[in-house]
């Protein structure tokens, strides 16, 4: 029988010493993983575009994508365009996805579209609940959590957008209405869902205005969330992208990405150029 008792002071050490630093290797890699979220970078085109301006916008981000960046992108076209995007973009690292989708499978839905049909143009995200949805088409709520219960079930990945208006900010009402929107989604999909979905904060009073929330107010916002899905799920809540939206450009995008818990932004005003869109794009690499 071989002794492998360890006897010699030295060896006790040593074998301390590499115990030691294994553990520290393990804490590192924890450490990393907590705060090494890429920066995801996300173009909200609206109701915006040409064939024209398809072409000159995805050629002029697919040059830039040629050269080596931190910074993944992904565009949100108007639907008629997902076929000329998937075109253009399927042999690149950038990503595609449409701004919204109807909960059902298929029936009588004038104007709406499926998250099947969404597969078919191979889009791998859709934006649910922008704030545009809310206000101007009525979207409550429960209609947002539906259509990321249907997204999610899909196998596309649900871009939640959440955010107050400036009178709910003025009456102390941010923190409520934000977890408002979480919880009609956490418990129409539960936490698991979160696990591979993204979240963007977009203050109502920022958007399309030109006023950003200063870098302070945004990772105020941007922790609560974060606190809030950790408090559920301590993995989920660490690697969850949480992007912050309203009047990003090439100026203020580096102070906002850089917070802990700000992770890339959804763009809408500068996405529409690929200059301005590049802009944000190595403001935050
Ligand atoms: C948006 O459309 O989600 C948005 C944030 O727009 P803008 O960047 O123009 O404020």
């Amino acid at each position: 029988m071989v002794d492998l008792t360890l006897h010699d002071p030295c060896q006790i050490l040593l074998s301390r010493i590499l115990r030691w630093l294994w553990f520290m290797v393990i804490l590192s890699r924890d450490h990393k993983d907590h705060f090494m979220r890429r920066i995801l970078l996300a173009g909200n085109w609206k109701m915006h575009g040409s064939p024209e301006m398809v072409a000159s916008l995805l050629n002029g981000l697919l040059v830039a994508s040629q050269q080596e960046c931190a910074v993944d992108m992904v565009v949100f076209p108007p639907f008629p365009y997902l076929a000329q995007v998937q075109a253009l973009l399927k042999d690149s690292d950038i990503s595609w996805g449409a701004q919204n989708l109807n909960p059902a499978a298929q029936g009588a839905f004038t104007g709406e579209v499926s998250a099947a049909m969404l597969l078919d143009f191979a889009c791998r995200y859709v934006l649910v609940g922008h704030s545009e949805r809310r206000a101007l088409f009525g979207e409550s709520d429960q209609d947002v959590a539906l259509r990321f219960e249907a997204a999610h079930q899909a196998g596309l990945i649900p871009v939640l957008c959440v955010g107050e208006t400036l009178a709910e900010r003025e009456n102390g009402a941010t923190e409520t209405v934000v977890e408002r929107q979480l919880d009609a989604v956490l418990q129409g999909s539960g936490i698991g869902a979160f696990g591979r979905a993204v979240i963007a904060y977009e203050p109502v009073w920022a958007i399309g205005t030109g006023k950003t929330a200063t870098p302070e107010q945004a990772q105020e916002v941007h922790a609560f969330i974060r606190n809030k899905i950790s408090s559920q799920d301590g993995t989920i809540g660490d690697h969850i992208h949480i992007l912050y939206g309203g009047s990003v450009n090439g100026s203020n995008a580096a102070d906002l990405f850089a917070r802990e818990d700000i992770d890339g932004g959804l763009v809408g005003g500068a996405s529409l150029k690929a200059e301005d869109f590049l802009a944000i794009r190595d403001a935050a690499a």
